[in-house]
């Protein structure tokens, strides 16, 4: 009755009785990997002790745990077990990452109470990292510099290396790959400049988790947070990895206080089916990694040709060659209003999305920050593939998105057109 009532809300597509809905909003999030799912629920029908309880039941709660803790310092390039903390996800890794380092530096730093912490970070991160950081600047607990984005949504080196170099600076927080537009940064150079100033980097890797092998200490990082959902595995869990060196050197003060689990740094009842779940969600993606990923690229390529072919004068924000393999983000020739256009997609069954699921109804941002103009930013439209998408769909959405396009376009004021 309660689960009905739930599904009561969504009317199924007016295409239901011929085809199947198509998902491609992959990074919003994922369809969970009915292995994972299998597996999970295995673990939380039988193996339900609480893993810090020291009877039978904890500790094969406890083998669970660290069983799945291993898996993913192994996937991580061989981190050490003891650098991981599992949380509900990258918004709150990103959240104690951030706060804890402020914290820490004010509590354990040594440093007068005039003498703020300084935080680096760019204008196009995700809002769990941007909000923190407009938080810490709210309460006076930070000084804030958010390095400013050119119309590709890269950062400017220089730019960056002027922040770093302010005092008190204790760390710098990047958004790896951008989940709206798939601009990856250029992390060598950004990393190349933290270590040149001498500050701590927070890769906020979450859209590149499961797309590309992530080696946290191949990529200069001191900390670096992702979420499992966002490659095939659960909600509700994500991770922090914190480097021995940086945790030993700075610290960071834990977000929830309470029990000693996670070492002390993050206090709850582990989620253990859901840990696992992340472990073996994260092991299946990197498992025949490179043929998905040239699966995706390839009818991503499909898809943007046949685009630009059915619809003349439509642009993208996204980089084909160096930014996300299967994220597209499109703007039309015509100021036609994205959500219009999603809403005609969903009553073909089509889910794609207009920007960050996380940012629903306002402007964004990161497209702002890019310099793109507000007629642009509005008729922009963010499709993003999973392996589990084939060239038949895209062919479909391809149809069915220009037919959508064609009709507000009949209706929008004609002769509006921009570069
Ligand atoms: N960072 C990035 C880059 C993301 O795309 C997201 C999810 N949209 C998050 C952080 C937050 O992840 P979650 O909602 O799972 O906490």
């Amino acid at each position: 009755m309660f689960i009905r009532s739930a599904f009561a809300t969504v009317r199924p597509p007016a295409t239901a009785a011929t085809s199947q809905p198509i998902y491609m909003d992959n990074n919003a999030t994922t369809a969970p990997d009915p292995s994972v799912g299998a597996a999970m629920q295995m673990i939380s029908c039988a193996i339900y002790g609480n893993p810090s309880a020291g009877n039978y039941a904890g500790k094969l709660a406890a083998g669970a745990l660290r069983a799945a803790r291993a898996s993913v310092a192994q996937s991580l390039g061989g981190v050490q077990t003891s650098e991981l903390i599992f949380t509900s996800g990258a918004t709150e890794a990103n959240n104690t990452a951030i706060q804890g380092a402020v914290r820490c530096y004010k509590t354990h730093g040594g440093h007068s109470d005039t003498a703020k912490p300084h935080l680096v970070t760019s204008a196009i991160e995700h809002a769990s990292v941007y909000q923190t950081h407009k938080m810490l600047e709210e309460t006076g607990d930070a000084v804030v510099t958010y390095v400013p984005v050119d119309r590709t949504g890269h950062l400017d080196i220089q730019d960056l290396i002027k922040a770093l170099r302010k005092p008190h600076t204790i760390l710098l927080t990047i958004i790896a790959g951008n989940n709206e537009t798939g601009v990856i940064q250029n992390i060598r150079d950004i990393s190349a400049a933290a270590r040149e100033c001498r500050v701590p980097i927070l890769f906020d890797a979450t859209q590149l988790m499961g797309k590309y092998p992530v080696y946290p200490v191949d990529m200069g990082a001191s900390m670096l947070t992702c979420s499992a959902h966002k490659f095939h595995g659960p909600r509700g869990i994500g991770l922090l990895w914190i480097s021995a060196a940086y945790a030993d050197s700075s610290g960071v003060c834990p977000l929830l206080c309470g029990g000693i689990q996670e070492a002390g740094r993050r206090a709850g009842t582990e989620n253990v089916a859901a840990i696992f779940g992340l472990a073996l969600a994260l092991e299946k993606a990197l498992a025949d990694m490179a043929r998905k990923a040239e699966h995706v690229w390839k009818i991503r390529t499909r898809l943007e040709m046949g685009l630009m072919r059915a619809i003349p004068g439509v642009k993208f924000h996204s980089d084909p060659v160096w930014g996300l393999y299967n994220t597209t983000s499109l703007y039309f020739p015509r100021a036609i209003d994205s959500r219009r256009l999603q809403a005609l997609l969903a009553e073909h069954g089509v889910s794609v999305n207009v920007g960050s699921a996380c940012s629903k109804g306002q402007r964004s941002r990161v497209l702002t920050e890019m310099g793109v103009s507000e007629a642009a930013e509005g008729s922009t439209l963010r499709i993003s593939l999973g392996p589990q998408n084939h060239s038949e769909e895209v062919d479909r959405v391809i149809d069915i998105l220009a037919d959508a396009y064609r009709a507000l376009a009949v209706i929008a004021s004609a002769g509006e057109t921009y570069a």
